[in-house]
Parts: structure tokens; sequence; C-alpha cells
């Protein structure tokens, strides 16, 4: 009896130290299940389905006539569409949200592995730079980049004053 006491602790005690992990993991992913916008359209729509139960148990007991309650029935049928037209919208924009969330840690990651596969730009560049051309020359006539050692335009075929 003891054992099970104790071992019911130490489950408790593990569950509290354990589900915040859980929850921060997910937090910062827009998780569809929580988000404030969609429960509240979920709460509307069953609200909405259960005013369509109520109106037919009233038909079936007699406090609604015929003509009520399918004038009620119609009348909450729209609103539920409206609803249902309005999940279908939250649930598309949130994973449209989670899609470019994606699509930009995959870009990071990406980039970070060329990163990591091609070191060479800025040794390049830095080389350049130690050679004397890193500042580009351009075409006075047409603005074309030009060779540091070129006599003559290659886009326009200007003469280049030395
Ligand atoms: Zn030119």
């Amino acid at each position: 009896m003891w054992l099970l006491i104790a071992f019911l602790l130490l489950l408790a005690a593990t569950a509290v130290v354990v589900i915040p992990f859980f929850r921060t993991s997910t937090h910062h992913h827009p998780d569809v299940s929580v988000d404030p916008k969609l429960l509240a359209l979920y709460n509307r729509r069953d609200q909405l389905y259960q005013a369509i139960r109520e109106a037919k148990f009233d038909l079936d007991t007699g406090k609604l006539s015929p003509e009520d309650y399918e004038r009620q029935l119609a009348h909450l049928k729209r609103q539920a569409a409206s609803v249902l037209r309005a999940i279908d919208r939250r649930q598309a924009t949130l994973a449209t949200a989670e899609l470019d969330a994606e699509v930009e840690s995959m870009v990071t990651a990406a980039r970070r592995e060329r990163a990591m596969v091609h070191p060479q730009p800025v040794l390049v560049a830095a080389a350049g730079a130690a050679a004397g051309n890193a500042t580009p020359s351009y075409c006075p006539q047409c603005g074309a980049r030009v060779q540091a050692d070129d006599r003559f335009c290659p886009a326009c075929g200007t003469r280049l004053k030395k």
C-alpha cells in the first residue's frame, strides 16, 4: 500500500517536471489546436449544432410548430455554414503560417549548410583585395564593369583611359 502511494507521488512529481518541457517545445510553433480564434469558432459551431438538436427536440415535444421549426432550422443552418467557412479560412491561414515558418527554417538550415560546405567567398574576396583589384572599374561611357587591364570597354568599345 505504501509502496503504491510512493509510486503515485513519484509519478505526480515526474509529471510536474516533465509537462512544462512538452509545453515549451510546442510553444513557438503556430499550433492549430490552441489557436484562440479557431477554438472560438469551434465553440460557436458546437453551440449551433446544439441549438439545432434542441430545435428538433422542441419540435418532437410540441413546443415548436413545424413552421417555426423549419424557419429556425434554416436560420441555424445558415449560421453554421458561415461558421464552417470561417473555420476553413482560419485553418488555411494557420497552415500557411506554419508552412512559412517551415520554409523559413529550411532556408536557414540550407544556408548554414552551404556556408559550411563553401566557405571560400570570403577568402576569394580577401585574395582579390590583396591583389589590388578590390575596387571595381566601370566604363565612363556606358557604365559596364571593366577589368583593370582592359584598354577598351567590352560592352560599348569606348577606349578606356589609363
Ligand atoms: Zn562602355
